[in-house]
Order: C-alpha cells, then structure tokens, then sequence
C-alpha cells in the first residue's frame, strides 16, 4: 500500500509520558528487615529473603506500605481497596530470584493528578502508583580492560520503591522538567524519600512520540532509560524530538523501541526493539497475601498529610503578600519555607526576610554545600538581623559580612556587630570632620559639581564611605556634603 508522503511544512507536537522510581526512605527493606543504609560494605545489608534463597517467606513492611498511602493520597489517587503483589519474571545477575516482586493489576493507586505552573497551570493525570522492590548493584571494574568480571551488590535488592506513572499528558521537555520538580518537592514534603539523584533515589524512564499537530491518535513511541537528572530527562527528550521529526520528515516510519541515553555524546542510542522486548510472564505472588486495606486507614493517611507545597505557595503570597517568585522559591523546600515562617512570627518585615532567605541564605548554603538544618542557623539571628538594618544600626553591605560570620562563628548579629565595631556611625561630630577631610582633599570634584556634575557628589560619597569602611550613616553623609558643597556653611 502506497503511504502519503510527508508534508515537508507539517508541524509536530510532541507527548511525553514519565516513569518515575522512587526509592522510598524506610529503615528496613520492603519485604525482609534488612537495613537500607546507603554507602555500607558490599553485601553487608542482606538475608535470606532479600537473597531469594529457597523456602524463605517475605512480610510486607508497614512503613513502606504507608508512604506508598501518603503519596497515593496527595497525588489524588483512588486508593485501590484490593491490593495484591505479582512476580515479574526475568533473569538478571542482580535480580537474585529471578523474580521482580511488583504489582501488576492491582496496584496501590490509580488514576490521580498533579498541578504543574509553566507558564500556565497545567494537570498532568497520573496513571498508577505501586510498590516494588529494587534490585542490586552490578559493579564493573572501571577503566582496566584486563579484568573481565563483574561484581555484585546486593545491598540495595528489595530496597522499597515506588513507581508513578503519568498518562501521557505532558506536552514538551520543559513541561517535564517542572513535573519531575514538582514531584520532587511533593515528594519531599510528605517525608518519604530523600530525592537524592546521585545516590539513585530518584529515576526516571521517559517515553516520548510526535504526531502532527491537530492529529488525535499517539504517535509510536520510543522510552528513553538510563537518565539520572532532570537535565538528562529534559536533554535526551530534546534531542529525542528532533530526531524523531527527522525520521518522519525522511518519510520513514518510526519503530517502538527502548533506547538508552548517553551522556557522554548527548544522543539516545537503540536498545532494543519492540520485538526483543521482555515477555515477563507475570503472576500474583503466592507468597504475599493479597489484602483489603480498610477504610480507616485510608481516613488517617488522608488527615496526616502535611500542607502541600502548591496550597502553601498561595498560602504565603495570601498571607504574607509574597510575589509568586518568592512564594515559589521559598516553598521549594519544606524546611527553607518552615524557616520563612518562623522568622515571620519574629518580625513583620515579610519581604526582607523573604530577600534574605532567597539570596545571601540559599548562597551561603550553597558555598558551603550545606542543609539549612546543618548551618544551624537561628530564625531569630536572621530576624535581629534584619531588624539592625531596618532601624539604620547597619547598612547592608555590613549586614552581608556579618551574616558570612554568623555562618562561621554562630553568634548573634549583634555580638558580632560589638565584637568587630561594626556598629554605624552616625556621630554628626566624627562624621562632619570626615566630609570635611574628604570635600578639602578633592577640589577637583567639589568645582564639577558646583559647575553641574552630579555625578561628583556620588564620588565624594565614596570617599567618606571608603575611610569609614561602609560604616558611615549615607543619609547624614549626604546632608553633610550638600551644606557644604552649597555653601550653606
Ligand atoms: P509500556 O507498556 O511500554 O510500559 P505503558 O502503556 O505502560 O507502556 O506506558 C508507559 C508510559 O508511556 C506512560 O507514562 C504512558 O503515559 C506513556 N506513553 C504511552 N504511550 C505513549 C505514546 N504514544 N507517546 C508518548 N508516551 C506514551
Ligand atoms: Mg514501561
Ligand atoms: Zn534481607
């Protein structure tokens, strides 16, 4: 059969459906008791059972049962009232049962959705939430060709992770990017996993067709795996893109296939096809019963959840008359927005500490590759700070230097400010003979501005703000410049 042509001018759109994993935070394992310690000795951390040896029985953990609940919840799921486990079968060196215990058609949650703000606000629905368990860690001896072994982990096998599945709702790689954030924060903000790309607790699969723009029907989709940062998830979608249009607009025809990203040249590379793709013969686990989970407990989860992040963010520009910028940056993180908080119960001054927070706090933390929580920081030290600025004590250039050292040395603003005379000087006595030194030193300067240049006095300004280090009251600097400049004296 004769296929139409491809129209050279043909617009696409792409669509975007994610896959994410997430390792949840419990103490032990999902079906042993075995600890979940990331960093300790290889195969320190296992059992018989995360072992898969012969006999064993698993017992699901309640913890990991309930984060699944808490997610499910907030992500505004229905709750499935039959939960059941299947085994997903395949052969892998760091699958040791041979056997993936997941969930297949009774998972924990179904058909749920999250706000994303791009430019607009966006609902990317949320297919399924279930629970599996991970599998280990193949280590491969680098850059020595002379070895031909691998090793094996299995520290991390039946680690409990939960996969989140969207619908295929998301539209370009931005629109991912902001969904995957969004998530993330949700995620942190229910406490259930620390979100730590590097260290494997966040993945993503992302699944990407195009189609003729206007066209209902999807297109043929590729998944891309292997992506261990929004950058990747967002690059390898681009570049997806691009080179499924080019295919299209050669008149070929794309093939459903697995590809992989490579970070190194930046490009996806085929995997497999569709035809090689696994046949995973799944079953329900005999070994785990499946089991009705009563309404109550559905009912306590739902009244646990702690303010999410969207419902804060208009909470804080409400009640706190925040730009939407801040308000977005400020509830990010949940401990940076309880901090916001709490210094706003100490002082009123709620876009100053706004400021403070957005700048020289997230700078600080970050040249020092620290958590809010590790810096020690106190509400009320940012607060007196503040307030120091606000009633003329110090200017902000002082006040930068001396949050720094509250960083180094914990102490309150105020004692740092004693300790290294920091205090402003706003002596007219001490600040009159200053201007004075300052206007007889630079005639040159004090003839432009009589002569119009206003652009002098901003240099006499700086003379007297360099010889007081910063220190000298500006307003009074100026109102002592002028009288004399005008003669007034
Ligand atoms: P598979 O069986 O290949 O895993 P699923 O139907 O389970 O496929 O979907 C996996 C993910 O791929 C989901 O996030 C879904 O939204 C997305 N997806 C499905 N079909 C398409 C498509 N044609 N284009 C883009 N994404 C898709
Ligand atoms: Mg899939
Ligand atoms: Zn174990």
């Amino acid at each position: 059969m004769d296929e139409k042509p491809v129209d050279k001018n043909m617009k696409f759109e792409a669509v975007i459906g994610l896959e994410v994993h997430v390792q949840l935070s419990t103490q032990s394992k999902v079906f042993c008791g075995c600890s979940t310690r990331f960093g300790s000795g290889p195969n320190s951390q296992t059992c018989p059972v995360c072992l898969g040896l012969p006999g064993v029985l698993p017992v699901l953990n309640e913890q990991a049962l309930m984060s699944a609940l808490k997610v499910a919840c907030a992500l505004d799921c229905r709750i499935s009232d039959f939960i059941k486990f299947d085994r997903k079968n395949y052969f892998y060196p760091d699958l040791p049962k041979n056997f993936q215990t997941s969930q297949l058609d009774k998972p924990v949650a179904l058909n749920g959705f999250i706000e994303i703000e791009d430019s607009q606000i966006k609902k990317i629905r949320i297919n399924r939430v279930h629970l599996e368990e991970d599998a280990g860690k193949l280590i491969h001896p680098e850059g020595d060709t002379s070895k031909d072994y691998s090793l094996i982990d299995y520290n991390r096998t039946g680690t409990p992770l939960l996969e989140i599945v969207t619908e295929p709702d998301i539209d370009s790689p931005a629109n991912a990017h902001s969904y995957l954030s969004e998530l993330k924060n949700l995620l942190l903000y229910l406490d259930v996993s620390d979100c730590n790309m590097e260290e494997g607790s966040l993945r993503c699969d992302a699944n990407v067709s195009i189609r003729p723009k206007g066209q209902k029907e999807l297109g043929v989709k590729a998944e891309v795996k292997n992506l261990n940062s929004f950058r990747a998830v967002q690059r390898s979608l681009e570049y997806e893109i691009e080179r499924q249009t080019d295919v299209l607009e050669q008149g070929e025809k794309i093939i459903q296939e697995t590809r992989l990203w490579n970070e190194d040249r930046q490009v996806t590379i085929s995997m497999r096809g569709k035809e090689e793709a696994h046949d995973y013969r799944y079953f329900p686990e005999p070994d785990l019963v499946p089991f009705i989970l009563d309404k109550g407990t559905i009912e306590e989860v739902k009244t646990s959840l702690p303010e999410l992040p969207r419902s804060r963010r208009q909470r804080f520009i409400k009640d706190y008359s925040l730009p939407e910028h801040d308000a977005k940056v400020l509830t990010q993180e949940r401990k940076i927005a309880e901090f916001f908080e709490k210094c706003c119960s100490n002082y009123n001054n709620y876009k100053a500490i706004s400021n403070w927070i957005m700048g020289p706090l997230q700078a600080e933390l970050k040249t020092r590759s620290i958590s809010l929580l590790e810096s020690g920081l106190k509400s009320e030290h940012l607060t007196d700070l503040i307030k120091l600025i606000d009633s003329g004590k110090i200017n902000n250039k002082i006040a930068k230097a001396v949050f720094t050292e509250m960083f180094d040395t914990k102490k309150a603003p105020v004692l740092i400010i004693e300790e290294k005379g920091l205090g402003q000087i706003s002596d007219e006595g001490q600040l009159k003979k200053i201007t004075d030194k300052v206007i007889d030193d630079n005639p040159k300067s004090v003839e432009d501005y009589r002569n119009g240049k206003e652009k002098a006095l901003k240099f006499l300004m700086g003379r007297v703000m360099a010889q007081t280090k910063g220190q000298a009251d500006p307003v009074k600097v100026n109102e002592l410049l002028m009288r004399r400049l005008n003669n007034e004296e």
